[in-house]
């Protein structure tokens, strides 16, 4: 997507703009129900060593991201919109705008849609050192 980037400084510093983020169709992400769209907003250079995710993910109502295990890295979930219920490694609780989750290393998440409205996440994954 680096061609829809406004690069500024001499190509120092970006400027993705909303209405031109392309998002991925994911069909029954990590065994989740239905389809999810996500996107990185930073290039795996952009991220250097430090993570492998800086992105968005919106799953519709009655979808969920499969329960998973990070190895070696961490994940923290943002969540800008809708009702979610988390898997927080095993233990499940509702989740709502506002909201903020992380699961470290050797641990696992999901998350499913339990709103009638777009579940929308900003994903952050951190790489252990
Ligand atoms: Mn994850």
């Amino acid at each position: 997507y680096t061609d829809t980037i406004t690069k500024k400084n001499g190509g120092k510093a970006m400027y993705l703009k909303n209405e031109d983020v392309k998002f991925e169709s994911v069909e029954n992400a990590r065994g989740g129900k239905g389809t999810i769209r996500k996107t990185s907003f930073l290039t795996k250079e952009e991220m250097k060593e430090s993570s492998r995710l800086f992105g968005k993910i919106i799953i519709p109502p009655g979808c969920s991201f499969g329960y998973h295990v990070h190895e070696k890295e961490g994940e923290a979930y943002h969540i800008l919109a809708g009702k979610g219920m988390y898997n927080d490694n095993g233990t499940e609780y509702e989740v709502n705008a506002g909201d903020t989750t992380y699961t470290m290393s050797g641990c696992g998440h999901g998350i499913e849609n339990i709103g009638d409205t777009d579940l929308e996440i900003i994903a952050l994954i951190l790489l252990d050192k």
